[in-house]
């Protein structure tokens, strides 16, 4: 089996080859994030399957090009999850986007959920970074630098995530003027907290006693009642300080859903455009000179800007 994925992975390698602009295209639901491909791309598909599951280690090795959703139903059958969100997307286009779950207080960061990955450099190379291991040796981790690069630095053949059990129970509960900080604060299974101004919306996951344990401390802070699930979210994402969020007021947004101590709002209106530091712009440059000389990974995208 692993002769024949390795084979698939050398084909990929092959495909991508070391000259011309090339990018990758999973399944499509993001794909202009970041702007436009400069038109003479080509566009290559990566490789898909499950490599290997190793469920007591809380491990799996699968290609890029998988559906999330395919990843996850192999993961629930161990009664295990990744980090990604599926959203109809592959994982290849989920890590190369890095945007994380809204469940990421539970989920965790999908940056922080990637133990090792093979990706094909701008000079056609299979590069190997990380290692298979939950207990990484921590140093300069090419492996979360490729996390949210759009594919400007090395397109992504194969990645080890790291798994996590999936509740046991997991429940919506929704009230008004309640602090949603408060909420934050006090209730330790909590996997997302959501505002709109008006309304509280939390997810309460893990073992039924300590959900039932955070729903009756939370009854302090107000009245709950039991929803089905998020409100609608608004289809631009900001992101802005932890602090900034209370502050909103739907001038700039218009409606809005805030996710309390993470730092993202769903807006109506899109964010204005900040020019990243100087400093910060520098160092992009540099890494797209290193990793990239000929500039001919993912041409056309903007990182700064997608971020
Ligand atoms: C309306 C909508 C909202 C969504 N909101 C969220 C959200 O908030 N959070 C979230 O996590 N997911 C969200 N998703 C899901 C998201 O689209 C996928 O999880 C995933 O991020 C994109 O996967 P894709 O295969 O469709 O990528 P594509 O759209 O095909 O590609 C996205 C980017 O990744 C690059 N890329 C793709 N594969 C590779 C690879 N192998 N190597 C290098 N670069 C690659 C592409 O070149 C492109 O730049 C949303 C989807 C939709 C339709």
């Amino acid at each position: 089996m692993s002769v024949t994925v390795d084979r698939e992975l050398v084909s990929f390698c092959a495909e991508v080859g070391a000259t011309g602009p090339v990018a990758v295209r999973g399944a499509g639901t993001r794909f202009e994030v970041g702007g436009p491909l400069a038109p003479e791309t080509r566009v290559v598909a990566a490789p898909a399957g499950i490599r290997e599951y190793r469920p007591e280690e809380m491990t799996v090795t699968v290609l890029a090009g998988t559906p999330v959703a395919e990843l996850h139903a192999a993961l629930s059958a161990a009664g295990q999850r990744s980090a990604l969100a599926e959203r109809g997307g592959t994982v290849g286009g989920a890590l190369a986007l890095g945007e994380d779950d809204l469940r990421v207080l539970a989920r965790g960061k999908v940056r922080n959920s990637v133990l090792q990955l093979r990706y094909v450099s701008a000079d056609g190379v299979l590069v190997k970074v990380g290692a298979p291991t939950v207990k990484n040796v921590s140093g300069f981790d090419v492996g979360r630098l490729m996390v949210g690069a759009l594919g400007t630095l090395g397109l992504l053949a194969e990645a080890v995530l790291r798994t996590r059990p999936t509740p046991a129970v997991a429940r919506w509960w929704c009230g008004e003027g309640i602090d949603p900080c408060a909420v934050r604060d006090l209730a330790r299974s909590a996997s997302v907290v959501l505002f709109d101004g008006t309304t509280t919306t939390l997810q309460l996951e893990g073992h039924e006693v300590d959900v039932d344990a955070d729903l009756v401390a939370l009854g302090r802070l107000g009245a709950f009642r039991a929803c089905e699930g998020p409100p609608p979210l608004p289809p631009h994402r900001w992101s802005l300080r932890p602090s900034e969020l209370l502050r909103l007021d739907g001038h700039a947004t218009g409606s809005y859903v805030a996710s309390i101590g993470v730092g993202t709002v769903f807006a109506d209106r899109p964010q204005a455009r900040r020019e990243p530091p100087a400093a910060v712009r520098a160092v992009a440059a540099r890494l797209k000179a290193e990793f990239d000389p000929s500039g001919r990974l993912s041409p056309g995208r903007d990182l700064l800007a997608a971020h």
